[in-house]
């Protein structure tokens, strides 16, 4: 099984994959947690580079490829493995990020994000993306105690297209998307989330 938290700044996808991955081991599950960019060693020198404000000039293909990049080595190297072995690979951002930040935030062609990242992934699709969404102020606020990254640069406009991208995915894939309230109290989102994967767990 392979879940998929997205959302955009301080919307709680880390601290909700913790909460996935505690109950899913107190249930006697074999569970795995990750997180793009960044999960593996060449991964987190891909983070590096993406993440670093002297590079906030980067052209929007450039960055989609590094991406790209990353996911490739993370699905080849982690998701699949683990995946095959039996385990709940639980991710923190995945494909879908890619086609909000850098399709409809930086205005890539949607299809051809899509294709790029068909190849890199070998289409390997989520069984269950959860959207945790939130007002693009309200998650910028909660996101201001975090160490800068080049995003921080980007305007009000490209957050809102960013969050538009999720909610229009979740839109055209409803029977693998859960899309949930992320200013709702960590609990409930937690609660929430449960309910859902439960029925999707194997006995
Ligand atoms: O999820 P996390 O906060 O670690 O993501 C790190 C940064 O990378 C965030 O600022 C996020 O908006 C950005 N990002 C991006 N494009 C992606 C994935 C993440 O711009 N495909």
């Amino acid at each position: 099984l392979f879940v998929v938290l997205e959302g955009g700044e301080g919307s709680g996808k880390s601290t909700q994959v913790r909460e996935i991955a505690v109950w899913l081991r107190e249930e006697g599950f074999d569970v795995l947690t990750t997180r793009e960019p960044g999960a593996t060693k060449l991964g987190m020198r891909l983070r590096t580079m993406l993440l670093d404000k002297a590079n906030a000039g980067m052209a929007a293909r450039t960055e989609a490829l590094l991406y790209a990049a990353d996911r490739a080595e993370h699905v080849e190297t982690v998701i699949r493995p683990a995946l095959e072995r039996g385990a709940i690979v639980v991710s923190d951002r995945y494909v879908d990020s890619t086609l909000a930040y850098q399709g409809a935030g930086r205005e890539l062609d949607a299809d051809e994000v899509a294709q790029l990242n068909d190849w890199a992934t070998g289409r390997l699709v989520p069984d269950l993306t959860i959207l945790l969404d939130l007002p693009v102020e309200e998650g910028l606020r909660r996101h201001s105690d975090r160490p800068a990254d080049r995003l921080e640069s980007e305007s009000l406009e490209f957050h809102e297209r960013v969050r538009r991208g999720f909610l229009e995915l979740a839109d055209r894939a409803p029977e693998r998307y859960l899309v949930l309230d992320a200013r709702e109290p960590q609990e409930a989102v937690t609660k929430a989330i449960r309910r859902h994967l439960r029925r999707m767990l194997p006995d």
